[in-house]
């Protein structure tokens, strides 16, 4: 059987520094908001190329946060518009409306599955005050184009880069940016802690101490609530876990662009189709996604084979029921993507030989 994602594997290649790290915070006696978040923070901000980063609990608040914090900040209001892909993972959608705005859901780019600049400008109108572009996948936005086009708008940009931890643009990478960004460190992604945990990134000092405050009760100075804020902290001992496996993940992304460099040379059928790459810096495949209009007879052929795969995603968030007031959009591309992706197994610790029998088995599918 081969494994999606093999989480076991993944952390056991540090399980000596990491059981380390956790009894060093049992040990320290503090629990929340320490020393071992601090470091992280600051660790974290390097290596994305920012002045600021703020853990919060999990990737959904990150987002959720920073558009509060607009708010609080006078900068965007309830109903104003927020121009986002509509492939995106669904967290991208809820941060937008838990804030009262209005989610504008654009197609993306069917090649390389993320939005690009000529949708945006099309998207715009007078209520829009921020794009939020979101690194699907693991490769990087159009974030030039994407930049420009939010200055000469007069719009803010919040980055969704809950799978993209790394990728770069320019020498730039994902959360250095936009206004903002929003990082989940959820365990499955590709730099994800031992349970729930997010951070925020920005260059923007007045925007971080805002965020900070809302995490924490609205509070920047105990028992004095300046907002009304929220709970939502990275605890020490996921801050001690992301610590270790930070300071490994660019072995581990060059692993995962090694992997999806031979599927891209290798996978060869005239019914399945790999991904567009600009450049390789540009993608940190959190997910190799290919496409077919044979999904479900290849999702079958695969799992007869043992090959675990997933679809990411299953219904876009306008068909969900949580969403029904959107469902009369027409959304060509995006429906087309959600009817023919399927994610391949792609993780750092898959041998050479388990890619290659992927690869075969892929090239031999013929329904
Ligand atoms: C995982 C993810 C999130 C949310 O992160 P959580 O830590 O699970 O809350 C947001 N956006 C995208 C694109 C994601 O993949």
């Amino acid at each position: 059987m081969i494994s999606f994602l093999d989480l076991k594997s993944i952390n056991n290649r540090y399980q000596k520094e990491l059981k380390e790290a956790c009894s060093r915070v049992i040990d320290s006696g503090w629990y929340i908001m320490g020393e071992e978040l601090n470091l992280f923070e600051k660790e974290f901000s390097e290596y994305c190329g920012v002045r600021h980063s703020v853990g919060v609990a999990n990737g959904l608040d990150a987002l959720i946060l920073t558009l509060r914090a607009w708010r609080e900040l006078g900068k965007i209001r309830t109903g104003d518009e927020v121009i986002v892909p509509a492939n995106t993972y669904i967290a991208s959608i809820l941060a937008i409306t838990e804030n009262g705005l209005k989610p504008v859901l654009i197609e993306p780019d069917a090649g390389t599955y993320n939005l690009n600049k000529e949708n945006i400008i099309k998207a715009v109108t007078n209520k829009t005050r921020v794009i939020l572009p979101v690194h699907l996948y693991g490769q990087i936005c159009p974030m030039d184009e994407i930049v420009n086009a939010a200055k000469d708008a007069g719009l803010l940009v919040l980055e969704d880069s809950a799978q993209a931890h790394g990728a770069s643009l320019n020498g730039i990478k994902a959360g250095a940016w936009g206004d903002a960004s929003g990082f989940s460190f959820y365990p499955g992604k590709n730099l994800g802690a031992l349970g729930d945990a997010g951070a925020i990134t920005t260059n923007d000092d007045e925007l971080i101490e805002v965020v900070r405050a809302l995490s924490n009760y609205g509070s920047k100075e105990k028992y004095k609530n300046i907002y009304k804020g929220v709970n939502s902290r990275l605890d020490e001992i996921q801050a001690a876990m992301l610590r270790v496996k930070l300071k490994y993940l660019n072995e581990d992304i060059e692993r995962r662009q090694e992997i999806a460099a031979f599927y891209s040379s290798e996978i060869s059928n005239e019914y399945i189709s790999t991904p567009k790459v600009n450049f390789k810096e540009n993608h940190v495949w959190h997910l190799y996604v290919i496409k077919t209009a044979q999904r479900e007879a290849l999702q079958q052929y695969l799992s007869s084979a043992g090959i675990s795969c997933l679809i990411h995603y299953p219904i876009p968030p306008h068909k969900q029921i949580a969403y029904k007031e959107l469902g009369d959009i027409r959304l060509p591309i995006t429906e087309g993507l959600h009817e023919q992706v399927l994610s391949i197994p792609i993780d750092p610790t898959m041998s050479d030989e388990t890619v290659q029998q992927v690869v075969d088995v892929l090239n031999r599918f013929n329904p």
